[in-house]
C-alpha cells in the first residue's frame, strides 16, 4: 500500500511510510530537537500519542526532550506541530 497523507485532529499530516513502524531494523527517523530554536512552548508534548516528549528545565529555560527514543515510531506529529521549526527528523541511531 502506498504512503498516504493523514489527517489528525483535523490537521493535515505529510505522507508517512507504511513500513516505517514495522521494520525491525528501525530504519525510521526520530525527532531531533534544536535547543537553539526550541522556545519551551510545549506544543509538541501532547502531540505524541506515546508520551515520549516532555519539557525539561535546563537552567532558567525549558526545552522539549525526547525520552525512550526506541519507542518512537517516527510518525512526525511532533515535527509538524512545532511552530518554531525546532524539530527535524533524523535516522534513528539504535536498533538491530
Ligand atoms: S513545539 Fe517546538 S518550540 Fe515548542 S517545546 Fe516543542 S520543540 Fe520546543
Ligand atoms: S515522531 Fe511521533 S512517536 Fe516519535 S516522538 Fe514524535 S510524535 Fe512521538
Amino acid at each position: 500500500m502506498p504512503a498516504q497523507a493523514l489527517s489528525w485532529q483535523g490537521l493535515w499530516l505529510p505522507p508517512v511510510s507504511n513500513t516505517a513502524c514495522m521494520n525491525p531494523a528501525r530504519s525510521i527517523q526520530i525527532p531531533v530537537i534544536d535547543s537553539t530554536r526550541c522556545t519551551g512552548c510545549g506544543w509538541c508534548v501532547p502531540t505524541c500519542h506515546l508520551h515520549l516528549l516532555s519539557l525539561q528545565a535546563q537552567g532558567w529555560r525549558k526545552f522539549s526532550t525526547l525520552h525512550d527514543a526506541d519507542r518512537c515510531v517516527g510518525c512526525r506529529k511532533c515535527e509538524v506541530h512545532c511552530p518554531f521549526g525546532a524539530i527535524t527528523m533524523a535516522p534513528a541511531m539504535t536498533g538491530a
